[in-house]
């Protein structure tokens, strides 16, 4: 029977999602898959982009490990695509790859002063509250009053993750040094700024109900925000989201600690709207001083104008969540544009010329953008995978389709790779670092410890 060798690069929901439905799919092939992740642990962005007091979306997890622990996928993490391996290799030893690299970096924002000291964006501060190895361990929290860009799910997600007392976050798995850094935060203020109104927004109901949960923080809305058009107040009373957000938003405006009017909280957490931010001021270090921003109006079809208008919040931080943005991969098609791997339906196509690369697939965030929950992902790669199964007379030849040839190959470069034994060992080995303090894992954030950890080796002081 004919074999499909598959290589699949990322191993987050994405690339996981794609192997399992793949491996359930009726074909006339049998199919023996590779997954490539260069993190040492897989997951993507469930480990490393889901907030640690999201234990709920953590909590897919588990449906993934389901897939890995049946047995029939094998994991190389800590393996580096372009790097320790590349897409000449992949084409010498497999028929086909699919790209499943997600979106990690942050969108550009296009404003004076954006480069200020202590402008951030996004992502890296995410990767640093969920113990990403490869982002500095120390973030400064030094700033009193902060601002965050953008009204979507990961603008909230900061928002919180800097307005929540570090005590509260105990209960999770929030690591160590993260805990630290957050206990010794002096931030009073966070403004959240969405160049929309209130009935635009990106974020779902249920992030934004858990921040009037936070406990010692006041939320503040300003009632000038909802002067609402038509155009709003259909989209109130026709979209059952929106219909909540406003009804939450609503039973702030009515509480006392509303538009500064007396709260008792030691934080605040502020939601500005229809403000766009224009520049970012510096102090004379070049250090963030205040946003700029432009009070913007409806345009009457769910977008906003300008008015003119400018106003300026004082602040010490400002942190840059109006999207992920996916990386380039060496050899590999990229929209420079999008961010993303120009495909249709998965399959991927040359940069200019529209034509099939044949061999070449794409699934997630990397093939539609950074848009839509996990679940979504799942329906992206049925595509990608229905493409790969009917294209089976362009697959690739392979020089070597041994699987022996891929550990061989990482051992001849020296590459420590780890597998999914080595996964479970260090999955095992942060549950037991949470175990005495009652908390599902704590995190190991050292890349070299984690691979230490996996491959079974002395750990620095054993
Ligand atoms: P998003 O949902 O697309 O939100 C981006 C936000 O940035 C929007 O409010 C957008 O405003 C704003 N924006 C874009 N460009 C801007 C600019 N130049 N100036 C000012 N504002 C700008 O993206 P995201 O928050 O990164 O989330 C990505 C995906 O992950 C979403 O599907 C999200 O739901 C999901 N996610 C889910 C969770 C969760 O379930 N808890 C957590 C995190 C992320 P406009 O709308 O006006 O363009």
């Amino acid at each position: 029977m004919t074999k499909l060798r598959l290589a699949i690069v990322g191993a987050g929901p994405a690339g996981i999602y794609a192997a399992d439905i793949l491996l359930k799919a009726e074909r006339k092939f049998d199919v023996s898959i590779d997954l490539f992740e260069q993190l040492p642990a897989p997951y993507g962005l469930v480990r490393y982009g889901v907030a640690p007091d999201h234990p709920r979306i953590k909590g897919i997890i588990t449906a993934l490990r389901d897939v890995l622990d049946r047995g029939d996928i094998r994991l190389f993490g800590n393996v580096r695509f372009g790097e320790d391996i590349t897409l000449e290799d992949l084409k010498k030893h497999y028929n086909a790859v699919i790209f499943a690299t997600g979106a990690i970096r942050d969108t550009a924002l296009d404003i004076p002063g954006v480069d200020a000291v202590a402008s951030y964006g996004a992502a890296d501060y995410v990767s640093w509250f969920d113990g990403h190895p490869d982002v500095p361990r120390e973030w400064p929290l030094d700033a009193e009053s902060v601002g965050v860009l953008g009204n979507g799910n990961v603008a909230l997600d900061v928002a919180r993750m800097l307005a929540k007392h570090a005590e509260d976050l105990l209960v999770t798995e929030v690591p160590e040094n993260v805990y630290e850094g957050l206990k010794a935060s002096r931030v009073t203020d966070v403004h959240v700024f969405g160049r929309r109104g209130p009935a635009q927004v990106k974020f779902t109901p249920l992030e934004l109900r858990e921040l009037g949960e936070l406990r010692d923080v006041d939320m503040v809305v300003y009632d000038e925000d909802f002067d609402y058009d038509e155009a709003s107040k259909d989209a109130v009373a026709s979209n059952k989201q929106v219909m909540v957000i406003d009804r939450v938003l609503q039973s702030w405006r009515k509480r006392d600690s509303v538009n500064n009017a007396g709260g008792t909280a030691s934080r605040r957490l502020h939601l500005h709207f229809w403000a766009r931010p224009v520049e970012v001021r510096k102090d004379e270090d070049g250090r963030v001083a205040a946003l700029v921003y432009e009070r913007t109006q409806p345009d009457g079809q769910g977008g906003a104008i300008g008015t003119g208008e400018l106003r300026e919040v004082p602040m010490q931080a400002l942190y840059r969540a109006i999207g992920y943005f996916g990386s380039p991969l060496p050899g590999v098609p990229f929209d420079k544009k999008h961010g993303v791997i120009p495909n249709r339906e998965g399959q991927v196509l040359a940069k200019d010329s529209n034509q099939r690369v044949p061999g070449i697939y794409a699934t997630g965030w990397i093939k539609r953008g950074p848009v839509g929950l996990i679940g979504h992902t799942k329906s992206d790669a049925m595509e990608t995978v229905r493409h790969i199964i009917n294209d089976q007379g362009s697959w690739w030849q392979p020089e070597d389709p041994s699987e022996d040839s891929i550990p061989a190959l990482l051992e001849e470069r020296g590459v420590k790779w780890t597998d999914l034994e080595g996964w479970h060992r260090l999955d095992e080995h942060e549950i037991a670092l949470g175990a005495p303090q009652e908390r599902a894992r704590v995190k190991v954030v050292p890349r070299e410890e984690m691979v230490r950890v996996s491959r079974g080796e002395r750990t620095l002081g054993s």
